[in-house]
């Protein structure tokens, strides 16, 4: 009998385990199947704990957890989110930011045929929205809204 070692048993396997299994008879071969199968678990683990003598030690260092806390240096300003007719500004404007800063004090009603296009002049007529709505009410109506062509029903005006 020249069974070849069992497709299993490693290449690297000692000659021990293959010259047992080729000198034992049929028959204490049949009967030790199970001694075999140990002997074979053996000569398969033997030498892969060898080959990886890394041992599965616990990582030491558990993944840490980013603390993400958002602690500006310099307290945000109150902001007062501007949405013009509904709708967020086309754009950031310089006159846009610092509007945000104030608080609404009116609400905004455009004048009757007078609608918010989106026009080259669109940001100024959104400025003009949140200026109207966060400003003074002017004690004289502007030369524009006299005439009644403001695009607002409030005349407004801002400091500064
Ligand atoms: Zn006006």
């Amino acid at each position: 009998m020249h069974h070849p070692p069992t497709a299993t048993a490693p290449k690297m396997a000692d000659n021990t385990t293959i010259g047992t299994t080729s000198l034992k008879p049929l028959l204490e071969d049949a009967l030790s199947v199970q001694d075999m199968s140990v002997e074979s678990i053996r000569a398969i683990r033997g030498p892969k704990s060898r080959e990886a003598p890394r041992s599965p030690t616990p990582a030491t260092t558990p993944t840490p957890v980013p603390n993400i806390v958002l602690t500006p240096p310099t307290p945000a300003p109150q902001l007062y989110p501007i949405f013009i007719n509904g709708e967020l500004p086309s754009k950031s404007t310089g006159t846009l930011t610092k509007l945000e800063l104030l608080p609404i004090l009116h609400e905004v009603i455009l004048r009757p045929k007078k609608t918010l296009k989106r026009t080259e002049k669109r940001m100024s007529y959104e400025e003009g929205w949140v200026g109207t709505q966060r400003g003074t009410i002017a004690e004289r109506s502007c030369h524009e809204c006299s005439k009644g062509c403001g695009p607002f029903t409030l005349c407004c005006v801002l400091e500064g």
